[in-house]
């Protein structure tokens, strides 16, 4: 696959534990402004593959790039200060903290003076609607806002690529839905490629421009939502083969 412009992407890529192969000649582009799915049964290797695109896990062969450079041997460091930003499942906050500290270290870390990381801190809350939640304790959150600080607290690294690990689980309906009106703006209004890692298909296939589905380690199907909802080996690979509807 060839990307001209502005993209996150693996070409080829293979990661093998010992002789077992968690993903096999894996290709996919993630770009700005859209958001994009990655959906598939438990085992397909959607953590790993985002472990790679992140720099937490280096590929047994292929190449990854950001841009069109090879940054398959940058660390999750290296990577975060390219642009690449990630959530993770557990929310992974300050516990001693409250939510604008916790924000407000990671803009720090960045070098910015401690008001200055403030300042952005409260705009990204306010602009993501929880300006409430600011001088909250980080420990004890209800969950879905721990998810919400999550997102805000990657997005102070003014990522140009977002990757959201599995952001909807443990979450209502309505809760979902909250979220991915945030995900479509984080894409729309910032600008962010977005690569949305979820079990929660519908609410993939309602948001995502372009979607990937992984099986036993391979891109068994990628496009539009009409694409992935028609597609026979993505019923199979869900459902069973050897089960029509
Ligand atoms: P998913 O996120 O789609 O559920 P994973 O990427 O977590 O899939 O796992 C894909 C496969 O790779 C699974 O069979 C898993 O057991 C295996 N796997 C993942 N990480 C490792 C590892 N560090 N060592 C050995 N096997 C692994």
């Amino acid at each position: 696959v060839r990307h001209d412009g502005p993209s996150l992407a693996t070409d080829g890529v293979t990661v093998a534990f010992g002789g077992f192969k968690a993903l096999t000649d894996v290709s996919l582009a993630v770009t700005p402004g859209a958001v994009h799915g990655l959906i598939g049964p438990n085992g397909a290797g959607k953590t790993t593959l985002v472990n790679v695109l992140t720099g937490f896990q280096a590929p047994t062969r292929g190449a990854v790039t950001l841009n069109g450079r090879d940054v398959g041997a940058l660390s999750a460091h290296e990577l975060r200060r390219a642009g690449v930003a990630r959530t993770f499942q557990a929310g992974r906050l300050f516990s001693g903290l409250d939510v604008l500290d916790n924000l407000a270290v990671t803009g720090v870390g960045l070098g910015h003076t401690r008001r200055a990381a403030e300042t952005e801190a409260f705009r990204l809350l306010d602009w993501m609607g929880v300006p409430h939640l600011a001088e909250r304790p980080a420990a004890g959150l209800p969950y879905t806002d721990e998810r919400r600080v999550g997102i805000a607290r990657a997005l102070m690294f003014a990522p140009a690529f977002l990757l959201l690990d599995e952001p909807a689980a443990g979450m209502s309906e309505a809760e979902a839905a909250d979220l991915a009106a945030l995900i479509v703006r984080v894409a729309a209004d910032l600008n962010t490629g977005v690569l949305l890692i979820e079990h929660n298909v519908g609410l993939v296939l309602s948001v995502s421009h372009h979607i990937y589905v992984l099986d036993a380690g391979q891109v068994i199907e990628e496009g539009d939502r009409d694409v992935i909802v028609a597609s026979k080996p993505v019923r199979d690979a869900y459902f069973g083969a050897d089960q029509e509807a």
